[in-house]
Parts: C-alpha cells; structure tokens; sequence
C-alpha cells in the first residue's frame, strides 16, 4: 500500500461525502440559482462574520480575486517571502491585476509588525503604492505554523491604520484555529477577504470560498466571472464543501497528532538533519548531510512513501483525511527501513 503524504488535496471524497453530492439540489448558478451554492457560501459568510461568500474553484482563484479587489494596478503586496501568493499562483498576481510583490522575511513564516512597516512605501513618485497585506495561515512553507490571535490582531490594526488593505489567505484556517482555539466569527473583523479552502485537510474533492466585506463584494463576483470561474450546476461540489464544514472539522485535531508523531519518529531516523517542530498537519524536515533531497524522495518512493521537495535538502509530508493509525505504524517501519 502506498502512503500518500504529498499533499492534504489527495485526498478521495467519503461515501458519505458522495451521498450529500448526489442529494444536492443544483440550479444554474451563473444566474444565482443553484440552492447548494447558495447555502453554502451564505454560511461561510456567516461563519466568519463577513458579508459575502463566493464559491470558486480554486484557491489560486479566490486569492487573485482578492487581490485584483483590494487594489489598483501598479500597486504593490506585502507578504512573507514563502506566501502561496508569491510562489506558488504562477505569478498571477502581476498579470492579472498589475501587482508588484514586497517580500518580508518573517519568523517562522510569520510576519512581523516592525518589518511591515518598515516596508510600507513612503509617498513618493518612485515607489509604487504599498496597498495590500497578505497573511496566510497556516504558513505552508514555513511548515504549517499559526499566528496567535494576538499577532493577527496586531497586523490587522497597523495595515488599517496605515491604509493598506487586509487579505488573509486562509486555505488551512480551519488547522489553524483548531491549535488556537479562536473561533471563526472572530477571525472576520481582522480583514477585508478571508480565502478558504475545501479541498485541503476538509477532504471536499474541489473548492474554495473567497469571503468579503460588502464594499468588494461585487467587483469579487465580476471578477471571478472574468476569470472564468463562473459555473453552471455547480452545487455538487459545493454540496460535498457543506458536508465537509460539518464534519470533517474537528477530526482535524487527528491529522495535527499524527503529524507530531511522523515528526519524532523522523527525529530519530539517521538519514534526518532537523525537523521543524509539527504544529498542525505539515511535517517538514532536511535530510543528513550527503543525501540528496530528489534521489531520496526516490528511496521513499521505493518503499511505498510519497513526499514533495521543498526546497533544498527538504522534504515535505502532509497528513489527512486518509493517512490513519495503520498507516502511521507502516510508515513508521518502511522509515526505519530507510536508515543506512
Ligand atoms: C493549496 C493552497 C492554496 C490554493 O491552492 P489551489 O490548489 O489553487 O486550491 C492557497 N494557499 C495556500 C497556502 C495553499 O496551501
């Protein structure tokens, strides 16, 4: 058996997640009129105390949207050097909205008030105009790590305070506020758009929400049609998010214990250098001086575990919805296998 640890979004829908499919009333929701949808991004609306859900099918899109929303074009994003903005949406950003990016280097992927503002362009005719903070959390590249309700507050208040805008680019918020304990209704009043995601550690087989204050709301909706993110009887899909959002939630906490436990038992493995402490569901470690990261994905591989590279010397492993008990004792075995 193959254990599958690339990515929270390998995940296969549960037959329970199919039977809410296949029961979801579906309409044309281009028109507005697709019940499933509907509920389903009032919900998450409400969820977290803002004005509008939209159902997307990406969570490259939700975040473009936000971004091309919250700005003009030659306008500039400040964001953590590591952030799914910059990286990882094939530098969307600047040809779809005109964007420029200024990288922080954060802590532990975390962004941190001074270097904010020590970023913020003065007005001056030469720099472009500082305009949006983006936060993500968790911080996949950082390893999954969570900002504290405090920081985000914090953030929140000096981006108002100086003028820029406030995303949140929360495809695991729901890892994330599992560790903290906030709840979601008191995430909202922090940002502008918050961007969700279903098909992450929820285990829907495809979606996210891009949630927004009323005042970019329609420019939101406009957007997502212009890029191509208007659908049809979508309702199946959102139908499998709903499921998701009620179920799949709390059984998150499993995926953070199961990481905490790949993660000592990496610890003690001699093909390992460091592990960076599991907080939620992302183990990322280096590999021992010697070993190359690409040739020893391939050694796992071999023995039926399969990661991503991350970077030099470093490999990746998520835990999910499918990644269970018995698995974790086999992975356990074929690791210690792989020892010299
Ligand atoms: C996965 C992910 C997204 C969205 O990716 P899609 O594959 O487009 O849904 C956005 N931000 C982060 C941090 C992610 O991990």
């Amino acid at each position: 058996m193959t254990i599958d640890l690339r990515s929270d979004t390998v995940t296969q829908p549960t037959s329970a997640m199919k039977e809410a499919m296949l029961a979801a009333p579906i309409g044309d929701d281009v028109f507005g009129e697709d019940p499933s949808i509907n509920a389903l991004e009032q919900k998450t609306a409400a969820m977290f105390g803002m004005d509008q859900g939209l159902f997307c099918p990406s969570g490259t899109m939700t975040n473009q949207i936000a971004l091309n929303v919250l700005s003009q074009p030659y306008e500039e994003v400040l964001c953590y050097q590591g952030s799914h903005v910059y990286r990882y949406e094939g530098g969307g950003a600047a040809g779809t909205s005109g964007l420029s990016f200024r990288l922080l280097e954060g802590k532990e992927g975390q962004v941190l008030p001074d270097e904010v503002l020590a970023n913020i362009n003065p007005d001056d005719q030469h720099f472009p105009v500082s305009s949006v903070l983006s936060l993500e959390n968790t911080v996949n590249k950082a390893g999954g790590t969570v900002y504290t309700e405090q920081a985000i507050k914090e953030l929140s208040a000096l981006a108002l305070e100086k003028g820029l805008k406030r995303h949140l680019d929360g495809a695991r918020i729901f890892n994330a506020l599992r560790v903290t304990g906030q709840t979601t209704e008191s995430l909202g009043k922090y940002f502008d758009t918050i961007s969700i995601c279903l098909s992450k550690g929820l285990g829907a087989p495809v979606g996210s929400l891009l949630l927004s204050k009323n005042s970019f709301s329609k420019r939101a909706r406009r957007m997502r049609k212009v890029l191509g993110g208007g659908m049809r009887q979508a309702g199946f899909l959102a139908a499998a998010g709903s499921y998701a959002l009620d179920q799949h939630i709390v059984r998150l906490d499993e995926d953070h214990v199961r990481a905490k436990k790949i993660g000592t038992i990496l610890s003690a493995c001699n093909f390992v250098s460091k592990v960076i402490p599991p907080v939620t569901n992302i183990v990322i470690f280096e590999v021992a001086e010697g070993i190359d990261d690409g040739i020893f994905l391939q050694d796992m591989a071999s023995v039926g575990i399969l990661g991503v590279s991350f970077g030099k010397n470093l490999i990746r492993l998520v835990t999910h919805l499918d990644f269970d008990d018995t698995q974790l004792t086999l992975l356990e075995e074929r690791l210690k296998g792989l020892q010299k």
